[in-house]
């Protein structure tokens, strides 16, 4: 039967990275791939995450399974760190959290749930959105329709044309919003904004579904939850998928989690026993060691303090290459304007460079970026900005 396997087409994001290994050039450089890279394009493990590993190898006593939900220490962390602890969400216990396999495996159990346990059918996201948004869903069983975001001639959102959109989408449909950093194009809705949104989503019945994949590389770990925490206090049901993958460096420990807020308590109890059941059928239980990573240190004041250090350097560099990034482009003799590039938020950069650019510069320049024009800019370092921004010159 394999015979009427035809073939998968290769990932927009990750077929770019085989692409870029087997690239012989010494000079290439990878800005596909939302990867966070030092100032040495390592991507280094970070202290606090070492330091928590050393106390988890001398303590730790049994490999024995998690539970279905996981680790309880780290799903009540990722709920102080998405609401805070005095959120009305959190004292009122509306909110129920379960471990899963990174921001994707999140994403897929919080459509997996409601596919299975209500009656919607449709999501709303962003046009463009991260790629993977349309597979996850679509597997779901979901149906994804588009609202309007990016105004590609100011470079900045088109709210107008997202609320024209949503007049659209009907009572119970889902509305993917992306917490912070939003990818590809790295701009952020204002609190205002938030606020139009939360009270669509009240007037709607709309359910907000919060990816939230970059929380602190924008402005910073509370203040980047701004939005998540707004639309929370005004709305009775949400969802949330967060990810660890970029702000602890921890890709490949796949560690995120699904939150649910229910209008009461005994509502978010009877969903989360749904919530375990989709787990229980789609891969039993979680891995143990991001979690116990991830609650090791957000339990430890001092672990916890170097961490957010450490953070703020990833969130400081980054900012400071976009910087670099539209100085050496107008040094290079680029005469567009690429200002709005340093104030966007988190890793990617919506350059407005076309498919053809985009072909020039990897077959040419062995300059690697996604189709869509998204650059990494958690690739770029003061060594390969030169080489960068010569070739994007070359090519405009
Ligand atoms: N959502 C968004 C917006 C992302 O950019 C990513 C990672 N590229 C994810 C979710 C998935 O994260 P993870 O690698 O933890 O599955």
């Amino acid at each position: 039967i394999f015979n009427q396997v035809v073939l998968a087409p290769a990932d927009p994001i990750l077929g770019l990275t085989d692409a870029f290994k087997a690239d012989p050039r010494a000079d290439k450089v990878n800005l596909g791939v939302g990867i966070y890279k030092d100032e040495s394009g390592q991507t280094p493990i970070l202290k606090s995450v070492k330091l928590a590993e050393q106390k988890l190898l001398e303590t730790e006593t049994s490999k024995s399974y998690l539970g279905i939900d996981g680790v309880i220490a780290y799903n009540q962390a990722v709920q102080g760190l998405l609401f805070g602890a005095d959120h009305a969400v959190m004292t009122e216990k509306r909110a129920v959290t379960a471990q899963a396999p990174g921001g994707t495996g999140s994403l897929r159990m919080a459509a997996e749930f409601v596919v299975r346990n209500t009656d919607s059918r449709t999501v709303w996201v962003s046009n463009p959105t991260w790629a993977n948004h349309n597979n996850i869903f679509q597997s779901a069983g979901l149906t994804v329709k588009q609202y309007g975001y990016y105004d590609a001639a100011s470079h900045d959102i088109n709210f107008d044309a997202m609320l024209t959109s949503l007049e659209n989408a009907e009572e119970g449909d889902l509305l993917l919003l992306h917490g912070c950093c939003h990818n590809p194009t790295g701009i952020d809705l204002n609190i205002s904004q938030w606020e139009v949104i939360a009270q669509l989503c009240v007037d709607k019945g709309l359910i907000p579904l919060f990816d939230f994949a970059y929380q602190g590389f924008g402005a910073g770990v509370e203040e980047d939850a701004q939005g998540l925490r707004l639309v929370a206090s005004k709305v009775p049901e949400l969802l949330v998928a967060n990810s660890f993958s970029k702000n602890f460096g921890l890709y490949n420990e796949r560690i995120g989690a699904v939150t649910l807020v229910a209008e009461d308590e005994e509502t978010a109890k009877r969903a989360f026993s749904q919530i375990k059941s989709t787990i229980r059928s789609s891969y039993s239980n979680p891995p143990a060691h991001g979690a116990l990573i991830v609650a090791t240190i957000l339990g430890d004041a001092e672990l916890r303090k170097l961490w957010e250090e450490e953070l703020t350097q990833m969130r400081e560099r980054i900012a400071e290459m976009r910087v670099l990034f539209v100085k050496t482009l107008a040094q290079q003799g680029v005469s567009q304007d690429f200002s709005f590039i340093s104030a966007q938020n988190g890793m990617f950069s919506f350059s407005g460079l076309n498919k053809e650019q985009v072909t020039r510069l990897k077959e040419e320049f062995g300059i690697y970026i996604v189709g869509s024009g998204r650059i990494s800019v958690a690739g770029m370092t003061r060594a390969n900005m030169d080489t960068i921004c010569r070739a994007i010159a070359k090519v405009l």
